[in-house]
Protein backbone atom coordinates (compact mmCIF):
# COMPACT_ATOMS: atom_id res chain seq x y z
CA UNK A 1 0.00 0.00 0.00
CA UNK A 2 1.15 3.38 -1.02
CA UNK A 3 0.76 5.95 1.94
CA UNK A 4 1.29 9.77 1.62
CA UNK A 5 1.14 12.10 4.44
CA UNK A 6 -0.48 15.76 4.42
CA UNK A 7 -2.47 18.68 6.09
CA UNK A 8 -5.90 17.74 4.57
CA UNK A 9 -7.37 14.82 2.82
CA UNK A 10 -10.75 16.16 0.44
CA UNK A 11 -12.42 13.24 -1.30
CA UNK A 12 -14.37 14.77 -4.03
CA UNK A 13 -13.24 17.77 -5.91
CA UNK A 14 -16.52 18.92 -6.96
CA UNK A 15 -18.48 22.41 -5.79
CA UNK A 16 -17.75 21.97 -2.14
CA UNK A 17 -14.31 20.24 -2.35
CA UNK A 18 -12.90 22.37 -5.13
CA UNK A 19 -13.75 25.50 -3.09
CA UNK A 20 -12.34 24.15 -0.03
CA UNK A 21 -9.28 23.02 -1.58
CA UNK A 22 -8.58 26.28 -2.93
CA UNK A 23 -9.30 28.34 0.35
CA UNK A 24 -7.18 25.86 2.18
CA UNK A 25 -4.17 25.92 0.14
CA UNK A 26 -4.16 29.52 -0.19
CA UNK A 27 -3.66 29.99 3.19
CA UNK A 28 -0.49 27.73 3.31
CA UNK A 29 -2.81 24.27 4.10
CA UNK A 30 -0.92 20.88 2.41
CA UNK A 31 -4.35 19.69 0.55
CA UNK A 32 -4.77 16.37 -1.41
CA UNK A 33 -7.60 16.17 -3.16
CA UNK A 34 -9.19 12.46 -4.48
CA UNK A 35 -11.46 12.49 -7.05
CA UNK A 36 -13.06 9.34 -8.77
CA UNK A 37 -12.84 11.00 -12.19
CA UNK A 38 -10.70 12.61 -14.57
CA UNK A 39 -9.40 16.30 -15.04
CA UNK A 40 -10.91 17.47 -17.94
CA UNK A 41 -10.25 20.97 -19.98
CA UNK A 42 -12.42 23.38 -21.69
CA UNK A 43 -11.40 21.96 -25.32
CA UNK A 44 -12.43 18.92 -24.48
CA UNK A 45 -15.82 20.49 -24.54
CA UNK A 46 -15.26 21.53 -28.12
CA UNK A 47 -17.56 20.51 -31.53
CA UNK A 48 -21.20 21.25 -30.03
CA UNK A 49 -22.69 18.05 -31.13
CA UNK A 50 -25.40 16.44 -29.62
CA UNK A 51 -25.30 13.21 -30.19
CA UNK A 52 -21.24 13.03 -29.34
CA UNK A 53 -22.34 14.53 -25.84
CA UNK A 54 -24.84 12.37 -25.36
CA UNK A 55 -22.92 9.09 -25.46
CA UNK A 56 -20.24 9.95 -23.28
CA UNK A 57 -19.68 8.97 -19.96
CA UNK A 58 -16.93 10.96 -18.45
CA UNK A 59 -18.64 13.66 -17.19
CA UNK A 60 -21.45 11.86 -15.15
CA UNK A 61 -21.02 8.06 -13.50
CA UNK A 62 -21.21 5.22 -15.19
CA UNK A 63 -24.30 3.19 -14.17
CA UNK A 64 -22.92 -0.27 -14.64
CA UNK A 65 -20.14 0.35 -13.09
CA UNK A 66 -20.68 3.06 -10.04
CA UNK A 67 -24.51 2.11 -9.63
CA UNK A 68 -27.14 3.27 -7.70
CA UNK A 69 -30.32 1.39 -6.93
CA UNK A 70 -33.58 2.46 -5.26
CA UNK A 71 -36.60 0.90 -4.32
CA UNK A 72 -39.98 2.53 -3.02
CA UNK A 73 -40.54 0.93 0.53
CA UNK A 74 -38.66 -1.68 2.73
CA UNK A 75 -40.51 -4.03 1.20
CA UNK A 76 -39.82 -3.42 -2.59
CA UNK A 77 -36.61 -4.82 -4.26
CA UNK A 78 -34.62 -2.30 -5.51
CA UNK A 79 -33.17 -1.49 -8.63
CA UNK A 80 -30.80 0.59 -10.56
CA UNK A 81 -31.80 4.43 -10.73
CA UNK A 82 -30.87 4.74 -14.07
CA UNK A 83 -29.36 7.92 -15.34
CA UNK A 84 -27.43 10.07 -12.78
CA UNK A 85 -27.04 13.24 -13.25
CA UNK A 86 -24.03 14.16 -10.31
CA UNK A 87 -20.71 14.87 -11.18
CA UNK A 88 -17.81 12.21 -11.57
CA UNK A 89 -15.01 14.35 -12.61
CA UNK A 90 -12.55 17.48 -11.24
CA UNK A 91 -15.09 20.61 -10.72
CA UNK A 92 -18.38 17.77 -9.90
CA UNK A 93 -21.57 18.67 -11.36
CA UNK A 94 -20.81 22.36 -11.69
CA UNK A 95 -19.15 21.00 -15.40
CA UNK A 96 -21.82 20.05 -16.92
CA UNK A 97 -24.79 21.76 -14.53
CA UNK A 98 -27.20 24.57 -16.22
CA UNK A 99 -25.39 26.93 -13.54
CA UNK A 100 -28.48 27.77 -11.33
CA UNK A 101 -27.65 29.83 -9.07
CA UNK A 102 -29.70 30.47 -6.09
CA UNK A 103 -29.41 31.83 -2.45
CA UNK A 104 -32.24 30.40 -0.66
CA UNK A 105 -34.94 32.94 1.53
CA UNK A 106 -34.74 34.14 4.80
CA UNK A 107 -37.55 31.56 5.91
CA UNK A 108 -35.85 28.50 3.92
CA UNK A 109 -33.36 28.25 7.16
CA UNK A 110 -36.14 28.28 9.79
CA UNK A 111 -38.99 25.90 7.72
CA UNK A 112 -40.29 24.40 10.86
CA UNK A 113 -40.16 27.47 12.97
CA UNK A 114 -42.00 29.47 9.75
CA UNK A 115 -44.91 27.01 9.79
CA UNK A 116 -45.74 26.54 13.05
CA UNK A 117 -45.64 29.93 13.51
CA UNK A 118 -47.64 30.84 10.62
CA UNK A 119 -50.03 27.61 10.03
CA UNK A 120 -49.71 25.78 13.53
CA UNK A 121 -47.58 22.54 14.41
CA UNK A 122 -50.82 20.50 12.79
CA UNK A 123 -49.47 22.19 9.35
CA UNK A 124 -46.47 19.67 9.58
CA UNK A 125 -47.57 16.14 8.14
CA UNK A 126 -47.27 14.23 11.23
CA UNK A 127 -44.06 12.04 9.91
CA UNK A 128 -42.18 14.41 8.61
CA UNK A 129 -38.90 15.47 10.48
CA UNK A 130 -38.64 18.95 8.81
CA UNK A 131 -36.52 20.99 10.70
CA UNK A 132 -34.82 24.30 11.14
CA UNK A 133 -31.32 24.71 9.92
CA UNK A 134 -28.19 25.47 12.68
CA UNK A 135 -27.82 28.94 10.93
CA UNK A 136 -29.57 32.07 9.71
CA UNK A 137 -29.64 33.08 6.45
CA UNK A 138 -27.90 36.22 7.79
CA UNK A 139 -24.90 33.80 8.43
CA UNK A 140 -24.69 33.14 5.41
CA UNK A 141 -24.89 35.89 3.63
CA UNK A 142 -21.64 36.96 3.57
CA UNK A 143 -20.50 33.55 1.93
CA UNK A 144 -23.19 34.02 -0.58
CA UNK A 145 -21.60 37.36 -1.69
CA UNK A 146 -17.97 35.92 -1.56
CA UNK A 147 -19.19 33.13 -3.80
CA UNK A 148 -21.25 34.96 -6.55
CA UNK A 149 -17.96 37.25 -6.64
CA UNK A 150 -15.42 34.62 -6.65
CA UNK A 151 -17.08 32.36 -9.04
CA UNK A 152 -18.88 35.07 -11.70
CA UNK A 153 -22.67 35.13 -11.59
CA UNK A 154 -24.56 37.03 -13.58
CA UNK A 155 -28.16 38.48 -11.87
CA UNK A 156 -30.10 41.03 -10.87
CA UNK A 157 -30.76 42.37 -7.18
CA UNK A 158 -34.14 42.13 -6.36
CA UNK A 159 -33.42 43.29 -2.76
CA UNK A 160 -30.37 45.24 -1.73
CA UNK A 161 -29.77 45.74 1.91
CA UNK A 162 -33.83 45.39 2.61
CA UNK A 163 -34.75 47.97 -0.18
CA UNK A 164 -36.73 46.38 -3.03
CA UNK A 165 -35.20 47.44 -6.08
CA UNK A 166 -36.99 46.89 -10.04
CA UNK A 167 -35.80 43.86 -12.00
CA UNK A 168 -35.13 41.06 -9.61
CA UNK A 169 -36.52 39.17 -7.43
CA UNK A 170 -39.28 40.99 -4.72
CA UNK A 171 -38.96 37.90 -2.65
CA UNK A 172 -35.24 37.35 -1.81
CA UNK A 173 -33.64 38.03 1.29
CA UNK A 174 -31.66 41.23 1.53
CA UNK A 175 -28.20 40.87 -0.40
CA UNK A 176 -25.59 43.40 0.48
CA UNK A 177 -24.72 44.55 -2.98
CA UNK A 178 -25.87 44.01 -6.93
CA UNK A 179 -24.56 40.90 -8.78
CA UNK A 180 -21.39 40.64 -10.18
CA UNK A 181 -22.42 40.43 -13.81
CA UNK A 182 -25.94 41.96 -15.36
CA UNK A 183 -28.82 39.08 -15.91
CA UNK A 184 -28.23 36.81 -19.27
CA UNK A 185 -29.80 37.91 -22.07
CA UNK A 186 -33.60 37.00 -22.28
CA UNK A 187 -34.92 34.57 -25.33
CA UNK A 188 -38.39 33.84 -26.53
CA UNK A 189 -39.44 31.78 -24.07
CA UNK A 190 -38.30 34.12 -21.04
CA UNK A 191 -40.28 37.10 -23.18
CA UNK A 192 -43.61 35.00 -23.47
CA UNK A 193 -43.25 33.97 -20.02
CA UNK A 194 -42.59 37.41 -18.29
CA UNK A 195 -45.69 38.94 -20.54
CA UNK A 196 -47.73 36.28 -19.13
CA UNK A 197 -46.87 36.21 -15.63
CA UNK A 198 -46.71 39.86 -15.80
CA UNK A 199 -50.52 39.94 -16.85
CA UNK A 200 -51.35 37.58 -13.83
CA UNK A 201 -49.86 40.06 -11.15
CA UNK A 202 -46.95 37.51 -10.65
CA UNK A 203 -43.31 38.81 -10.42
CA UNK A 204 -40.98 37.28 -13.28
CA UNK A 205 -37.24 38.17 -13.19
CA UNK A 206 -33.98 36.27 -15.36
CA UNK A 207 -32.64 33.62 -13.08
CA UNK A 208 -29.42 33.96 -11.63
CA UNK A 209 -26.99 31.68 -13.22
CA UNK A 210 -23.34 30.88 -12.67
CA UNK A 211 -22.49 31.84 -16.19
CA UNK A 212 -20.76 34.84 -17.33
CA UNK A 213 -22.95 37.34 -19.63
CA UNK A 214 -19.65 39.57 -20.02
CA UNK A 215 -15.94 38.60 -19.85
CA UNK A 216 -14.67 38.39 -16.29
CA UNK A 217 -11.82 37.63 -14.37
CA UNK A 218 -10.22 36.43 -17.88
CA UNK A 219 -13.07 34.30 -19.08
CA UNK A 220 -15.15 35.05 -21.95
CA UNK A 221 -18.50 35.89 -22.13
CA UNK A 222 -21.34 33.36 -23.03
CA UNK A 223 -22.47 33.15 -26.41
CA UNK A 224 -25.21 31.36 -25.89
CA UNK A 225 -24.60 28.48 -28.29
CA UNK A 226 -27.17 26.09 -26.11
CA UNK A 227 -24.36 23.48 -25.54
CA UNK A 228 -25.04 24.39 -21.56
CA UNK A 229 -26.38 21.71 -18.97
CA UNK A 230 -25.48 18.38 -19.46
CA UNK A 231 -22.37 19.76 -21.43
CA UNK A 232 -18.99 21.21 -20.19
CA UNK A 233 -18.96 24.91 -21.38
CA UNK A 234 -16.21 24.66 -24.39
CA UNK A 235 -15.31 28.43 -23.99
CA UNK A 236 -15.36 28.57 -19.92
CA UNK A 237 -17.79 30.84 -19.73
CA UNK A 238 -19.41 29.13 -17.57
CA UNK A 239 -18.21 29.51 -13.89
CA UNK A 240 -17.72 25.67 -12.96
CA UNK A 241 -14.95 25.16 -9.82
CA UNK A 242 -13.08 23.35 -13.12
CA UNK A 243 -12.44 26.56 -14.64
CA UNK A 244 -12.31 28.79 -10.88
CA UNK A 245 -11.44 27.38 -7.75
CA UNK A 246 -8.97 24.29 -9.10
CA UNK A 247 -6.32 26.53 -11.14
CA UNK A 248 -6.80 28.71 -7.98
CA UNK A 249 -5.44 25.90 -6.10
CA UNK A 250 -2.92 24.37 -8.59
CA UNK A 251 -1.12 28.01 -8.27
CA UNK A 252 -0.41 27.86 -4.54
CA UNK A 253 1.98 24.93 -5.19
CA UNK A 254 0.04 23.59 -1.69
CA UNK A 255 -2.92 21.36 -3.55
CA UNK A 256 -2.56 18.02 -5.20
CA UNK A 257 -5.01 16.52 -7.35
CA UNK A 258 -5.57 12.74 -7.69
CA UNK A 259 -7.60 11.80 -10.44
CA UNK A 260 -9.47 7.74 -10.52
CA UNK A 261 -8.84 7.75 -7.38
CA UNK A 262 -11.76 5.60 -5.39
CA UNK A 263 -11.87 6.14 -2.20
CA UNK A 264 -13.24 3.25 -0.12
CA UNK A 265 -12.71 3.76 3.80
CA UNK A 266 -11.87 6.60 6.64
CA UNK A 267 -9.47 5.07 8.56
CA UNK A 268 -9.39 6.15 12.16
CA UNK A 269 -7.25 5.32 15.30
CA UNK A 270 -8.01 3.62 18.22
CA UNK A 271 -8.90 6.80 20.05
CA UNK A 272 -11.44 7.23 17.06
CA UNK A 273 -9.68 10.05 15.39
CA UNK A 274 -9.80 10.09 11.44
CA UNK A 275 -6.45 9.27 10.78
CA UNK A 276 -6.78 9.57 6.72
CA UNK A 277 -8.49 7.78 3.91
CA UNK A 278 -7.77 4.70 1.52
CA UNK A 279 -8.29 4.46 -2.16
CA UNK A 280 -8.07 2.35 -5.21
CA UNK A 281 -6.33 3.48 -8.60
CA UNK A 282 -7.45 2.18 -11.72
CA UNK A 283 -4.40 0.25 -12.06
CA UNK A 284 -5.78 -2.23 -8.95
CA UNK A 285 -3.56 -0.39 -6.85
CA UNK A 286 -4.64 -0.15 -3.01
CA UNK A 287 -3.34 3.47 -0.99
CA UNK A 288 -4.00 5.63 1.86
CA UNK A 289 -3.32 9.21 2.77
CA UNK A 290 -2.95 10.04 5.92
CA UNK A 291 -3.95 13.41 7.21
CA UNK A 292 -4.82 15.60 10.27
CA UNK A 293 -8.09 16.72 8.91
CA UNK A 294 -10.41 14.49 6.70
CA UNK A 295 -12.62 16.23 4.25
CA UNK A 296 -16.14 14.06 2.49
CA UNK A 297 -17.49 15.77 0.04
CA UNK A 298 -18.42 14.14 -2.87
CA UNK A 299 -22.05 13.47 -3.79
CA UNK A 300 -24.59 12.60 -1.14
CA UNK A 301 -24.24 8.41 -1.85
CA UNK A 302 -20.74 8.30 -1.28
CA UNK A 303 -20.78 10.65 1.69
CA UNK A 304 -23.48 8.40 3.26
CA UNK A 305 -21.39 5.13 2.02
CA UNK A 306 -18.35 6.33 3.10
CA UNK A 307 -19.52 6.77 6.68
CA UNK A 308 -21.76 3.42 6.41
CA UNK A 309 -18.16 1.41 5.20
CA UNK A 310 -16.00 3.16 7.67
CA UNK A 311 -17.99 1.41 10.89
CA UNK A 312 -15.46 0.48 13.41
CA UNK A 313 -16.35 -1.07 17.25
CA UNK A 314 -16.81 2.16 18.43
CA UNK A 315 -19.46 2.98 15.31
CA UNK A 316 -20.60 -0.61 14.82
CA UNK A 317 -23.63 1.40 12.94
CA UNK A 318 -21.35 3.58 10.56
CA UNK A 319 -18.82 6.40 11.34
CA UNK A 320 -19.97 9.27 13.34
CA UNK A 321 -23.02 7.93 13.79
CA UNK A 322 -23.53 7.96 17.41
CA UNK A 323 -27.06 9.38 16.44
CA UNK A 324 -28.09 7.05 14.34
CA UNK A 325 -29.35 9.78 11.51
CA UNK A 326 -26.69 8.81 8.99
CA UNK A 327 -28.80 7.80 5.60
CA UNK A 328 -31.50 9.74 6.98
CA UNK A 329 -33.88 12.25 5.56
CA UNK A 330 -33.11 12.12 2.09
CA UNK A 331 -34.67 14.32 -0.35
CA UNK A 332 -35.53 15.13 -3.55
CA UNK A 333 -37.00 17.87 -5.90
CA UNK A 334 -39.71 16.74 -7.45
CA UNK A 335 -39.46 18.28 -11.24
CA UNK A 336 -43.55 18.86 -12.23
CA UNK A 337 -43.70 19.53 -15.95
CA UNK A 338 -45.74 20.97 -18.36
CA UNK A 339 -45.38 21.78 -22.50
CA UNK A 340 -46.69 24.47 -24.91
CA UNK A 341 -46.85 25.08 -28.01
CA UNK A 342 -47.30 27.86 -30.13
CA UNK A 343 -49.54 28.03 -33.89
CA UNK A 344 -47.95 31.25 -34.70
CA UNK A 345 -44.72 32.06 -32.26
CA UNK A 346 -41.06 30.56 -32.33
CA UNK A 347 -39.30 30.41 -28.98
CA UNK A 348 -36.10 28.53 -30.27
CA UNK A 349 -35.26 26.56 -27.10
CA UNK A 350 -32.24 25.57 -28.31
CA UNK A 351 -30.65 29.13 -28.26
CA UNK A 352 -28.85 30.25 -24.71
CA UNK A 353 -28.32 28.64 -21.39
CA UNK A 354 -31.23 26.34 -21.24
CA UNK A 355 -31.62 25.80 -17.29
CA UNK A 356 -34.89 27.96 -15.82
CA UNK A 357 -34.55 31.02 -17.90
CA UNK A 358 -36.77 33.39 -16.57
CA UNK A 359 -38.79 32.59 -12.98
CA UNK A 360 -41.60 33.36 -10.66
CA UNK A 361 -41.06 33.39 -7.18
CA UNK A 362 -44.72 34.04 -5.91
CA UNK A 363 -45.35 30.42 -4.94
CA UNK A 364 -41.91 29.36 -3.48
CA UNK A 365 -41.04 29.04 0.36
CA UNK A 366 -43.79 30.85 2.50
CA UNK A 367 -44.19 33.25 -0.20
CA UNK A 368 -47.83 32.97 -0.58
CA UNK A 369 -50.66 32.42 2.05
CA UNK A 370 -50.73 28.27 2.86
CA UNK A 371 -53.47 28.11 5.19
CA UNK A 372 -56.41 27.00 2.40
CA UNK A 373 -54.05 24.77 0.00
CA UNK A 374 -53.45 21.54 1.96
CA UNK A 375 -49.33 21.78 1.73
CA UNK A 376 -46.56 23.53 3.17
CA UNK A 377 -43.25 25.00 1.42
CA UNK A 378 -43.71 25.46 -2.58
CA UNK A 379 -41.59 26.02 -5.64
CA UNK A 380 -40.32 28.23 -8.01
CA UNK A 381 -41.78 27.98 -11.65
CA UNK A 382 -39.26 28.76 -14.29
CA UNK A 383 -39.59 28.26 -18.26
CA UNK A 384 -36.68 26.67 -20.26
CA UNK A 385 -35.94 23.49 -22.04
CA UNK A 386 -37.48 19.79 -21.48
CA UNK A 387 -34.93 17.26 -20.29
CA UNK A 388 -31.27 18.71 -20.80
CA UNK A 389 -31.10 21.10 -23.20
CA UNK A 390 -33.17 22.10 -26.54
CA UNK A 391 -31.43 19.97 -28.91
CA UNK A 392 -33.69 17.75 -31.10
CA UNK A 393 -32.21 14.38 -29.25
CA UNK A 394 -33.21 16.81 -26.03
CA UNK A 395 -36.60 17.29 -27.44
CA UNK A 396 -37.48 14.14 -29.03
CA UNK A 397 -38.05 12.82 -25.13
CA UNK A 398 -40.99 15.34 -25.02
CA UNK A 399 -44.28 12.62 -24.11
CA UNK A 400 -46.68 14.52 -27.05
CA UNK A 401 -49.98 16.12 -26.35
CA UNK A 402 -53.13 13.31 -25.90
CA UNK A 403 -53.99 11.85 -28.90
CA UNK A 404 -50.39 12.13 -30.89
CA UNK A 405 -48.83 8.66 -30.95
CA UNK A 406 -45.79 8.56 -30.29
CA UNK A 407 -44.69 7.14 -33.38
CA UNK A 408 -44.85 7.04 -36.82
CA UNK A 409 -46.05 9.53 -39.61
CA UNK A 410 -48.17 11.38 -36.97
CA UNK A 411 -45.40 11.75 -34.54
CA UNK A 412 -42.94 13.32 -36.82
CA UNK A 413 -44.80 15.70 -38.03
CA UNK A 414 -46.02 16.57 -34.49
CA UNK A 415 -42.03 17.04 -33.56
CA UNK A 416 -41.27 18.61 -36.94
CA UNK A 417 -43.99 21.37 -36.61
CA UNK A 418 -43.85 21.76 -32.33
CA UNK A 419 -39.53 21.86 -32.27
CA UNK A 420 -39.27 25.46 -32.87
CA UNK A 421 -42.52 26.65 -31.19
CA UNK A 422 -42.51 24.87 -27.82
CA UNK A 423 -40.97 25.78 -24.33
CA UNK A 424 -41.47 23.66 -21.10
CA UNK A 425 -42.26 25.22 -18.01
CA UNK A 426 -40.66 23.38 -14.85
CA UNK A 427 -41.96 23.51 -10.92
CA UNK A 428 -38.99 22.21 -8.51
CA UNK A 429 -41.05 21.38 -5.40
CA UNK A 430 -39.57 21.56 -1.98
CA UNK A 431 -40.39 18.33 -1.08
CA UNK A 432 -39.99 17.27 2.61
CA UNK A 433 -37.77 15.73 4.82
CA UNK A 434 -38.90 12.26 6.17
CA UNK A 435 -36.69 10.10 8.38
CA UNK A 436 -37.87 6.74 6.55
CA UNK A 437 -36.47 8.51 3.03
CA UNK A 438 -32.46 6.61 3.55
CA UNK A 439 -29.09 5.84 1.69
CA UNK A 440 -27.97 2.62 2.44
CA UNK A 441 -25.25 -0.32 1.40
CA UNK A 442 -27.55 -2.62 -0.80
CA UNK A 443 -26.36 -6.15 0.59
CA UNK A 444 -27.10 -7.62 -3.62
CA UNK A 445 -25.15 -4.89 -5.87
CA UNK A 446 -21.86 -4.33 -5.84
CA UNK A 447 -19.84 -1.83 -7.59
CA UNK A 448 -16.90 -2.48 -10.26
CA UNK A 449 -14.80 -1.85 -7.03
CA UNK A 450 -16.70 -4.74 -5.24
CA UNK A 451 -18.36 -2.30 -2.91
CA UNK A 452 -22.17 -2.44 -1.46
CA UNK A 453 -24.06 0.07 -4.26
CA UNK A 454 -25.83 3.05 -2.44
CA UNK A 455 -29.67 2.17 -2.21
CA UNK A 456 -32.40 4.50 -2.20
CA UNK A 457 -35.49 3.98 -0.37
CA UNK A 458 -37.80 6.55 -1.12
CA UNK A 459 -41.18 7.66 -2.58
CA UNK A 460 -42.29 11.09 -3.10
CA UNK A 461 -46.01 10.00 -3.28
CA UNK A 462 -47.06 11.73 0.06
CA UNK A 463 -50.22 13.26 0.50
CA UNK A 464 -48.36 16.86 1.07
CA UNK A 465 -46.06 16.80 -1.87
CA UNK A 466 -48.71 15.28 -4.17
CA UNK A 467 -50.95 18.31 -3.17
CA UNK A 468 -48.21 20.50 -3.47
CA UNK A 469 -47.33 19.14 -7.28
CA UNK A 470 -50.96 19.63 -8.52
CA UNK A 471 -51.25 22.79 -7.12
CA UNK A 472 -47.97 24.19 -9.36
CA UNK A 473 -49.18 22.13 -12.43
CA UNK A 474 -52.79 24.21 -12.09
CA UNK A 475 -50.66 27.29 -11.81
CA UNK A 476 -48.46 26.42 -14.80
CA UNK A 477 -51.56 25.85 -16.97
CA UNK A 478 -52.91 29.17 -16.30
CA UNK A 479 -49.46 30.83 -17.47
CA UNK A 480 -49.47 28.59 -20.55
CA UNK A 481 -52.89 29.60 -21.28
CA UNK A 482 -51.95 33.40 -20.57
CA UNK A 483 -48.61 32.95 -22.67
CA UNK A 484 -51.21 32.53 -25.20
CA UNK A 485 -49.98 28.64 -26.32
CA UNK A 486 -52.23 26.73 -28.40
CA UNK A 487 -51.22 23.66 -26.66
CA UNK A 488 -50.73 23.10 -22.67
CA UNK A 489 -50.39 19.66 -21.15
CA UNK A 490 -48.81 17.83 -18.86
CA UNK A 491 -45.43 16.02 -18.49
CA UNK A 492 -45.69 12.24 -16.95
CA UNK A 493 -44.81 12.47 -13.47
CA UNK A 494 -42.20 9.84 -11.99
CA UNK A 495 -43.99 6.82 -10.36
CA UNK A 496 -42.23 7.59 -6.99
CA UNK A 497 -38.38 7.64 -7.96
CA UNK A 498 -36.92 10.52 -7.01
CA UNK A 499 -36.49 13.94 -9.16
CA UNK A 500 -33.17 15.89 -8.95
CA UNK A 501 -31.47 17.41 -6.63
CA UNK A 502 -30.66 14.69 -4.35
CA UNK A 503 -30.32 16.10 -0.67
CA UNK A 504 -29.73 14.90 2.87
CA UNK A 505 -27.90 11.83 4.35
CA UNK A 506 -25.85 13.48 6.43
CA UNK A 507 -27.92 16.41 7.78
CA UNK A 508 -26.43 19.50 9.74
CA UNK A 509 -28.13 20.57 13.17
CA UNK A 510 -27.77 22.25 16.81
CA UNK A 511 -28.24 19.14 18.81
CA UNK A 512 -25.86 15.66 18.14
CA UNK A 513 -29.04 13.49 18.98
CA UNK A 514 -30.84 14.44 16.44
CA UNK A 515 -28.03 15.30 13.07
CA UNK A 516 -24.83 13.98 12.04
CA UNK A 517 -22.97 17.20 11.65
CA UNK A 518 -22.76 21.31 12.97
CA UNK A 519 -23.30 23.91 10.62
CA UNK A 520 -19.44 23.83 9.19
CA UNK A 521 -20.15 20.02 8.24
CA UNK A 522 -17.72 19.05 11.12
CA UNK A 523 -19.11 15.67 12.79
CA UNK A 524 -20.41 15.81 16.00
CA UNK A 525 -18.53 12.47 17.37
CA UNK A 526 -15.27 13.32 15.28
CA UNK A 527 -13.71 16.92 15.63
CA UNK A 528 -11.42 16.43 12.50
CA UNK A 529 -13.93 14.75 10.29
CA UNK A 530 -16.11 16.91 7.78
CA UNK A 531 -18.78 15.80 5.77
CA UNK A 532 -19.98 18.90 3.28
CA UNK A 533 -21.75 19.65 0.39
CA UNK A 534 -26.16 18.68 0.02
CA UNK A 535 -25.84 15.93 2.17
CA UNK A 536 -26.01 18.42 4.94
CA UNK A 537 -29.13 19.89 4.03
CA UNK A 538 -31.83 19.68 6.85
CA UNK A 539 -34.46 21.28 4.41
CA UNK A 540 -34.14 21.64 0.69
CA UNK A 541 -36.32 24.80 -0.31
CA UNK A 542 -37.59 25.33 -3.91
CA UNK A 543 -34.26 26.05 -5.20
CA UNK A 544 -31.27 24.80 -6.94
CA UNK A 545 -29.04 23.66 -4.43
CA UNK A 546 -25.06 24.64 -6.03
CA UNK A 547 -24.96 27.94 -4.58
CA UNK A 548 -25.98 27.12 -1.01
CA UNK A 549 -23.44 24.56 -1.44
CA UNK A 550 -20.68 26.69 -1.97
CA UNK A 551 -21.55 29.34 0.54
CA UNK A 552 -21.33 26.45 3.57
CA UNK A 553 -17.62 25.68 1.70
CA UNK A 554 -16.75 28.92 1.76
CA UNK A 555 -17.81 29.32 5.52
CA UNK A 556 -16.06 25.90 6.65
CA UNK A 557 -13.34 26.87 4.67
CA UNK A 558 -13.58 30.56 6.57
CA UNK A 559 -13.63 28.42 9.66
CA UNK A 560 -10.86 26.02 9.43
CA UNK A 561 -8.54 28.46 8.64
CA UNK A 562 -9.17 31.25 10.98
CA UNK A 563 -10.17 29.28 14.12
CA UNK A 564 -9.84 25.23 13.89
CA UNK A 565 -6.42 25.22 12.28
CA UNK A 566 -4.85 27.03 15.41
CA UNK A 567 -7.78 25.15 17.51
CA UNK A 568 -8.34 21.82 16.93
CA UNK A 569 -11.60 20.58 18.30
CA UNK A 570 -15.16 21.41 18.34
CA UNK A 571 -16.27 24.38 16.08
CA UNK A 572 -18.63 26.52 17.99
S1 LIG B 1 -24.63 28.68 -23.61
FE1 LIG B 1 -22.92 29.98 -22.87
S2 LIG B 1 -22.21 29.04 -20.91
FE2 LIG B 1 -23.51 27.54 -22.01
S3 LIG B 1 -22.03 26.27 -23.16
FE3 LIG B 1 -22.72 27.92 -24.58
S4 LIG B 1 -21.21 29.60 -24.30
FE4 LIG B 1 -20.97 28.16 -22.57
Amino acid sequence: MATERTDVVIVGAGAAGGIIAAELAKAGMQVIALERGPRLKTSDFAGQDELRFFQRQDTRPDIKRQPVTWRRNTNASATPLGTLAYGNQAGGGTVHYGAVSWRMHEDDFRARSQTIERYGERAIPEDSSIADWPLSYADLEPFYDRAEYDLGVSGKAGNLQGTLVGGGNVFEAPRRREYPLPPLLVEQPGIAFDEATRELGYHPFSTPRAILSEPYQGRPGCTYCGFCQGFGCHMGAKSSILVTKLPEADETGNFKLVTGAMTYHVDTDDSGRATGVSYYLPDGSDNNVEADLVILAPFIYDNTRLLLLSRTAQFPDGLANSSGHVGKHVMAHMMARLLVTFDDRHMNVYMGPSAQKHTIDDFNADNFDHSDVGFIRGSQISIGTENLQGGPISASTITPPPGTPRWGAAYRDFIADAYTRHASMVAQTENLPYADQTIDLDPDVKDAWGLPAPRMTYDWRRPDEVARVEYMLQKMEEIGWAMGASQVWRQPLSPGRPGAHHEGGTRMGSDPANSVVNRYGQTWDIPNLFVVGSSTFPTMSGFNPTLTIQALAYMTADAIVNRYRNNPGPLA
